[in-house]
């Protein structure tokens, strides 16, 4: 019986350590920008189902943040009206442009009229980024997820609900490149994106969330005004524009890890 009791207590402390979920939440005035990558169910014993959030956990999250009053702002509009954001402002991100993104994730931002941002890899079609290393170590998981096509990223801009953002020309690992490739990178794909979609392009995502100084300036010379990174947590009241946290969305997250994960901005 004490053994039973010894064993139930440190369970009950092994799960408060690793959720701290006693911990208060941060100041809900500070907006809580989401990072996702994929909305389809997981692919057995594949070894990026992290990346893969099933579209019913996706429609348990955003009908949790609907109901909590959650405001729905996409990259663009959290930026401008920094400091003017009701409490609870959320940006859900996507990254890369799969094409479930269009067809199990929008319909159920439509269904509760959230808003999101897409940042695009532009030459994204048979590429493989599922390692930043050399291309031979890659098992081409990710390259043989389907991608939106021009077409359907139109169609995704022209909702009113979807902002594209740009993500680089290939996925490329930007410590890699001199300036000059960096900065065609960044300005091309900028460019290609607005020509397909008729609206400015000012937000981008670090590929595999590699960048340095240099790459920050690089990208506001290219005429970005924000961009994300894959530091984890929620930002101070005056971020780095050009640097800003997200929040982890694992699709091995249950309801209750992400709570606390937008509560707290990363696991304890
Ligand atoms: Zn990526």
């Amino acid at each position: 019986m004490i053994y039973l009791a010894l064993v139930f207590v440190l369970a009950v402390i092994m799960f408060s350590y690793k959720y701290a979920w006693w911990k208060p939440a941060i100041d809900w005035k500070r907006p809580r920008v989401l990072m996702y990558h994929m909305v389809r169910e997981h692919i057995d014993g594949a070894k990026f189902n992290k990346l893969r959030v099933k579209p019913a956990e996706f429609d348990k999250q955003v009908a949790w943040m609907k109901e909590q009053g959650f405001h729905f702002v996409t990259m663009q509009e959290l930026q401008q009206n920094w400091g003017k954001h009701p409490d609870k402002t959320v940006a859900i991100t996507f990254d890369d442009g799969y094409l479930d993104n269009l067809e199990h994730a929008f319909p159920i931002l439509e269904k509760y009229q959230a808003k999101a941002t897409i940042y695009v890899v532009v030459d994204r079609h048979e590429r493989d980024w599922s390692t930043y290393k050399k291309a031979h170590h890659n098992s081409g998981e990710l390259a043989r997820e389907p991608k939106l096509s021009d077409e359907q990223i139109q169609v995704l801009a022209k909702s009113g609900l979807i902002e594209i953002g740009s993500h680089t020309l290939t996925h490329a690992n930007l410590a890699k490149l001199n300036d000059q490739e960096c900065f065609d990178e960044l300005l091309q794909s900028k460019q290609q994106l607005e020509q397909m979609t008729g609206q400015q392009v000012t937000s981008f995502a670090y590929p595999f969330g590699i960048y340095s100084q240099r790459d920050v300036e690089i990208a506001k010379q290219a005429g970005y005004l924000n961009a994300v990174t894959t530091i984890e947590g929620i930002d101070a009241e005056q971020p780095d524009f050009m640097q800003l946290k997200r929040i982890k969305v694992s699709g091995k997250d249950s309801m209750f890890a992400v709570k606390l994960r937008m509560k707290l901005g990363k696991r304890a």
